[in-house]
Order: C-alpha cells, then structure tokens, then sequence
C-alpha cells in the first residue's frame, strides 16, 4: 500500500514533527519477547552494520545509522529469549512532508537507496517526482533512511493487513 505521513494534530500539539514515539526492533523481537531483554549490549556490540542500540525497554533498531541486512548476528549472540524466529520486522516506514520534493526540489536519495524497488517515483504536473514507499513490499532494512537529506523517513508500526 502507497503511504504518505502526515502530521497529526496531537504530534503537533506535543511539539512532535513525525511519527515519533515508535520504536522500531531488530528482526526476531516483538514487545512480549522485549521483556526478557536484559539489556546487556552483547547484539549492539556484535551488530556488524552498527544498527543496534539500547532504550530504557530493551534493545531498539536504529535505521539512521543504516541498514539491517537481516545477516542473524543479533540472534545469534543473544543469551536471553528475545528473538523468536519470526524474521520479518514488525514495522515499516511513511515518508513524511519534510520530504525535499515537498518543497519544490528534485530528489531521488530514497529510491536509490532501496534495495527491495519498494519507492517509485510519481510523476506530477509542476513539481518534481513525488517518492511514493510501497509498504507491501517494504522489508523495514531502513536503507532508505539514512540517505535522506531531510530527515523525512520515520519508521510505524506495520498494520496487520500488511504483515
Ligand atoms: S540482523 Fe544483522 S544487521 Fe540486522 S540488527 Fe541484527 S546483527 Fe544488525
Ligand atoms: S525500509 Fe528498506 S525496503 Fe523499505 S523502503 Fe526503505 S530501503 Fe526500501
Ligand atoms: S530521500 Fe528524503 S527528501 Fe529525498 S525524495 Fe526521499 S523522502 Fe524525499
């Protein structure tokens, strides 16, 4: 499904500029197996793509440092029962009016940064191309994260529809 963000009003009145509050997991973790989270920084260490780190709920993926390739090393080196086998990550991504393309100026930084093709390219009339992210085929890597200059990709909760 295409999805564009939008702000809402209580993001505003909280003084949010995205889609904030959701934090987004390594692959394998949900919000039950996160309790047995000890927190003990073994999987952020042991991260080869340096993706991981530590909230105060346990361990949390963080998409502007780059991209999870799903390689297992988190998994593997975790001593607690925190990543169940279920792979596939528990959120996807919207790109939100801080997009560039908002704002009148060409960029594609997104869409060529996406190895899944999950972001086309919307022609319009008057503007540049609008970066439209397919969240049916989105995997949640957060490849395209980092490489936006504008700070304008956030991860959600992926909807049950499209799990
Ligand atoms: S699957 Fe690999 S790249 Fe992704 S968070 Fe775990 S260790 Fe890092
Ligand atoms: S999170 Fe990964 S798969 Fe999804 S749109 Fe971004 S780069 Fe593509
Ligand atoms: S990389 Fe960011 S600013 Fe550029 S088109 Fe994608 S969402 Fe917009």
């Amino acid at each position: 499904m295409p999805a564009q963000a939008s702000i809402s009003r209580r993001q505003l009145l909280k003084g949010s500029t995205g889609p904030a509050e959701f934090r987004p997991r390594p692959p394998g973790v949900n919000l039950v197996s996160l309790r047995d989270c000890t927190r003990c920084g073994d999987c952020v260490s042991a991260c080869p793509e340096g993706v991981l780190g530590l909230s105060d709920d346990g361990v949390i993926l963080l998409p502007v440092r780059g991209e999870c390739t799903f390689c297992g090393t988190c998994a593997e080196v975790c001593e607690a029962p925190v990543f169940t086998t279920d792979f596939r990550l528990s959120h996807t991504f919207v790109i939100s009016n801080a997009c560039l393309v908002q704002a009148g100026i060409t960029c594609m930084s997104c869409r060529d940064a996406c190895p899944e093709e999950a972001i086309s390219m919307q022609p319009r009339i008057g503007g540049p191309f609008l970066p439209i992210l397919h969240q049916s085929a989105c995997t949640g890597c957060g490849a395209c994260v980092a490489p936006c200059p504008a700070d304008a990709i956030h991860a959600v909760r992926k909807e049950p529809a499209d799990a």
